[in-house]
């Protein structure tokens, strides 16, 4: 399993410095290859003898260049111009198979900054990384995984630098085995964060409400500060340290939820919500980015993937809110507005919390699932 472990570092003054200009030599090549592609590229369609360009011949023209161009680049490792470009190639290559937005140019900010390094070019030492023309910069935590390191992405948030270290590793032994309290359905919702069909409803942390006066005032006396001024630049830290906070805060919950099931569940039914779709619908929006479903999911399956649990996700459209789950009905209501949260089946008259009903459905899937996935017994075919 491929894994990455963020760490965060505690560089001096110097290697700060250090990781700075890495970090905006990754950008600056970044951006040299966006204008090289768009320009070879129209040439290209112009003339079809033209070479069309691609991410190696692009790192090939930068480094026949830099030498004579830009040789302040020589001062930072060679992989932050070079995994730069090679990551623009992987954006064009989403961009054309329709997965992404065409590739933009990377804006200088202090606060996303980054660069990444192949695992030829550092290596860890207990508590400290060594990254080339730099030396041993020391991290706040050990590596949490053992086996072969594959590459690290050295970024910036606020004030504080990280390594994301990527391992492919074996080694799960530090996680507590799962309890087995069987199958479990889970519904993502807006008004809780995640309701089961236990019963049980986790509130989650919605810290984008909570914090979003603060951040509105912030915001409010950035845009009052003069361009290029010292008090707009600390204005700009506190606003960007405001942003970390609030994405820690949500980070954390989302890892408590996900950590909690994966431990007591074996078997974890959950929806595959269109959320491209329903970030559209603006009233709806801010609460589902607070929430994060896609990073919810991302941490279930990979957690599940640790224990040897099983993470079933239902179709885009099995009606989980809408399907009766008492036994023998499994009446299917032709609407359910989100701002019905209670409902009677006409049916049977079972009376329906919107939310439970929609696990208790997801529950009966994921157990029909895997039970056919075992080459299982005669089900019914699910509605
Ligand atoms: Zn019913």
């Amino acid at each position: 399993m491929i894994i990455s472990h963020k760490i965060r570092l505690a560089p001096n003054n110097q290697q700060a410095t250090y990781l700075a200009k890495a970090a905006g030599t990754a950008r600056f090549a970044y951006n040299w290859a966006l204008a090289e592609w768009q320009t070879q590229y129209a040439a290209w369609q112009d003339d079809n003898t033209q070479p069309k360009p691609n991410q190696m011949s692009l790192r090939r023209q930068l480094n026949a260049i830099k030498r004579e161009q830009f040789p302040w680049m020589l001062e930072v490792t060679k992989n932050a111009p070079q995994m730069a470009i090679i990551q623009l190639g992987a954006a064009f290559k989403n961009f054309f198979a329709g997965r992404a937005q065409y590739p933009r140019f990377k804006k200088k900010s202090k606060s996303r900054d980054s660069f990444t390094l192949t695992n030829d070019q550092f290596s860890i030492d207990a508590c400290r990384i060594r990254i080339p023309n730099l030396g041993l910069v020391r991290m706040r935590e050990t590596l949490r995984f053992s086996g072969k390191i594959l590459s690290a992405t050295v970024s910036r948030t606020a004030d504080q630098w990280f390594a994301s270290i990527t391992v492919d590793t074996q080694d799960y032994h530090h996680l507590p085995p799962t309890e087995n309290q069987g199958t479990v359905g889970v519904d993502l919702g807006v008004s809780a964060l995640a309701t089961l069909s236990t019963g049980e409803k986790v509130a989650g942390a919605k810290p984008h409400k909570a914090l979003l006066s603060r951040l509105r005032r912030l915001s409010r006396r950035l845009s009052r500060k003069i361009k290029g001024s010292a008090n707009r630049h600390k204005a700009q830290q506190k606003l960007a340290k405001l942003h970390a906070r609030i994405a820690n805060i949500r980070q954390d919950s989302l890892h408590q939820l996900t950590t909690d099931l994966t431990r007591r569940f074996h078997t974890i039914g959950i929806e595959d919500l269109n959320v491209s779709g329903m970030v559209k619908n603006r009233h709806l929006s801010r609460a589902i980015s607070d929430m994060g479903f896609f990073e919810f999911r991302r941490q279930l399956e990979y957690k599940a993937g640790m224990r040897g649990a099983v993470v079933v996700v239902a179709d885009r459209f099995f009606a989980s809110s809408k399907t009766c789950f008492a036994p023998g009905c499994g009446y299917k209501v032709d609407k359910l507005p989100l701002s019905i949260r209670e409902w009677t089946c006409p049916v049977c008259g079972a009376v329906h919390d919107r939310d439970i009903n929609a696990t208790k459905n997801l529950e009966g899937y994921a157990v029909s699932y895997t039970v056919s996935a075992c080459g299982g017994c005669d089900l019914m075919p699910l509605k």
